[in-house]
């Protein structure tokens, strides 16, 4: 059964202490929800300091799962600053978010560099996120498509068919990141079934339609059933909606329903 998967990216908000308390009232809303029923996962992906601790809070859940937000793609060295894969796997993380559209803009993250840390994750067991998505201005002009297609290309395309199983494909439109401008569930429908149409052309049908994408931008406890509920919508990339219980809870019960 294809995994369906909310994950939470935090970025850059919360104290330890409201760290903690958030991934606790998660849980404890969540304590009727049957996650494993229709392989639901939840993920949470906070800043990279309070990793330790809630890999520690999360240790032997079931469906429940740890994410860092970002990694290098070297295994060790000098890189000021910088996490290695290895290091995130040690702390709990089975998840890296790859390729954020904030990673691409404000850090300047090539495609090439995302090819590296996509491949670096996998090496080390873990699943990538990767992130993909067009700017409004491509989709005014009609080219969205061609532009996840040359992201997915430059980034993924060189893997081998049991290494793009294990991967995560996030759409996430940039002009709808944080901007209340969700995209609609036939424009989020179409997109992902243009990225799953094109992982068959690459790879075979079995690896395309096992793919797990996720839907993110603005996605909310009001819209999420609504995005959710197209066939080729396997959950949701939360940003803003994850930071409070209540709505990420609603998101993950709206994606436990499908
Ligand atoms: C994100 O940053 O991945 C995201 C989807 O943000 P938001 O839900 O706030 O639009």
């Amino acid at each position: 059964m294809k995994k369906r998967i909310v994950a939470g990216n935090w970025k850059m908000h919360k104290t330890s202490r409201e760290a903690e308390d958030l991934v606790k009232e998660v849980l404890e809303k969540l304590d009727t929800v049957d996650l494993k029923k229709h392989n639901n996962h939840v993920v949470f992906a906070p800043p990279f300091v309070y990793l330790q601790n809630l890999g520690k809070l999360l240790q032997g859940m079931t469906n429940i799962s740890l994410a860092a937000q970002n990694c290098h793609s070297e295994p060790k060295g000098a890189f000021t600053g910088e996490t290695a894969v290895q290091m995130l796997k040690d702390v709990g993380c089975e998840y890296v978010i790859v390729g954020h559209s904030e990673r691409r803009s404000y850090f300047k993250e090539s495609d090439a560099f995302l090819k590296q840390k996509t491949d670096a994750v996998l090496a080390a067991g873990l699943t990538p996120i990767f992130c993909c998505g067009e700017m409004l201005n491509d989709r005014k002009n009609g080219t969205q498509q061609s532009v996840i297609r040359e992201q997915l290309e430059q980034s993924l395309f060189h893997l081998e068919k049991a290494e793009m199983q294990r991967v995560v494909i996030a759409y996430e439109p940039v002009w709808a990141i944080g901007t209340g401008m969700t995209a609609s569930p036939e424009q989020a429908q179409e997109m992902h079934a243009f990225i799953r149409n094109t992982i068959e052309e690459v790879y075979d049908h079995n690896t395309a339609h096992h793919l797990t994408i996720l839907y993110g931008g603005s996605c909310n406890a009001q819209n999420a059933a609504s995005l959710f509920s197209n066939a080729d919508v396997d959950g949701g990339l939360i940003g803003g909606a994850s930071l409070v219980a209540d709505s990420f809870v609603e998101i993950i019960k709206a994606n436990s329903a499908q």
